[in-house]
């Protein structure tokens, strides 16, 4: 057997396109439109190839970009500074922190990321990472849905795979990915509908015994980790639908958590990387964006 490929790439510009028109529709109101402020702190190389991935692809949706780099310097009371006058900036609908922040130079203050992401007014946070929005996603009644798990939902909504009922395996418990992805999967409904929530979730880690043996139990496996090739094809069950979130630099070459050569001969569907969630995650972000501007329009509008 050799797995269908879930095309990321092509299933996010169908995500880029719908909010491009959406963008269009905001503006036609009457509405400016909407803006993202990334701050970027230091020079880490990876970073600033997803900060730039981001503001082109804000670009081609209509919404606006501004990119405030910040040396490695940066104090926490500084960055703190620069994202509050972002949360007052009216022209500002949604405000982003890349992350990972810079290691401190010995005997400097360090950049607390918790500390960082907290200050981010949580209306503008299109990342989903401020304590109320992941309170109100707990409680399933979401403002923002997290980026790389919302992709992964709407990839498999599109892809026809529903999830309600089977059993999903999502090893990585990460704030960013593993955690919210499970939360979401849980949820009696869900941004794509009932079909694609409502799934028996198991949540391993680095602690979990048995990781083989509870990976084949799997009717979709989903793998944020962040050690390449670690899923080998005899952790998968044959039929299983297999989602990589893992993005792994080795040897100059870009290899997901997943050995991919050995899971598609096993698996029924799978996704590639680079060209899999990657993608998804960006798009999620524009969605966001508009979201953000639309609630503010809103709460204008009231106030
Ligand atoms: P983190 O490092 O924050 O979390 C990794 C998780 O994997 C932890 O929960 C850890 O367990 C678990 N883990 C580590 N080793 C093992 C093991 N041997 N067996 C089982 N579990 C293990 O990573 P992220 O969630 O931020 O990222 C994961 C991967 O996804 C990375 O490759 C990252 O680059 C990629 N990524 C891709 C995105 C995309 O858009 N495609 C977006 C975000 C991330 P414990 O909690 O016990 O330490």
């Amino acid at each position: 057997m050799s797995a269908m490929r879930l095309d990321g790439k092509q299933i996010a510009l169908e995500i880029r396109n719908e909010v491009a028109r959406d963008v269009q529709q905001f503006v036609a109101a009457g509405n400016a439109p909407p803006k993202l402020a990334a701050i970027l702190v230091g020079e880490d190389p990876a970073s600033q190839v997803y900060v730039r991935n981001k503001e082109r692809a804000c670009q081609r949706a209509g919404i606006a970009s501004q990119l405030d780099r910040m040396p490695a310097t940066t104090t926490p009371a500084e960055l703190l500074e620069r994202i509050d006058s972002l949360n007052q900036d009216a022209s500002v609908n949604g405000i982003l922190v890349q992350l990972p922040l810079p290691e401190t130079p010995v005997g400097e203050p360090a950049l607390d990321e918790r500390a960082v992401l907290d200050a981010v007014d949580p209306m503008k946070d299109v990342d989903a990472f401020s304590p109320i929005n992941v309170g109100l996603l707990m409680q399933g009644r979401p403002r923002f849905l997290p980026c790389t798990p919302h992709g992964i939902i709407q990839m498999l909504h599109r892809s026809q795979i529903e999830t309600a009922g089977k059993h999903v395996v999502v090893v990585g418990r990460s704030e960013i990915v593993g955690k919210p992805m499970a939360m979401m999967l849980a949820q009696k409904n869900g941004s794509c509908g009932p079909e694609t929530a409502n799934a028996t979730v198991t949540l391993a880690h680095s602690r979990t015994q048995n990781l083989a043996e509870i990976c084949r139990t799997a009717d979709i496996l989903i793998a944020a980790v962040g050690r390449p090739e670690m899923i080998r094809g005899n952790m998968i069950r044959p039929g299983a639908v297999v989602v990589d979130v893992g993005i792994n630099r080795v040897d100059d070459r870009l290899v997901g958590d997943v050995a991919f050569a050995e899971a598609e001969q096993v698996a029924s569907a799978i996704t590639p990387v680079p060209g899999g969630v990657g993608p998804l995650t960006i798009a999620m972000l524009l969605h966001n964006t508009l979201l953000a501007a639309k609630l503010q329009a809103r709460e204008g509008a009231v106030g």
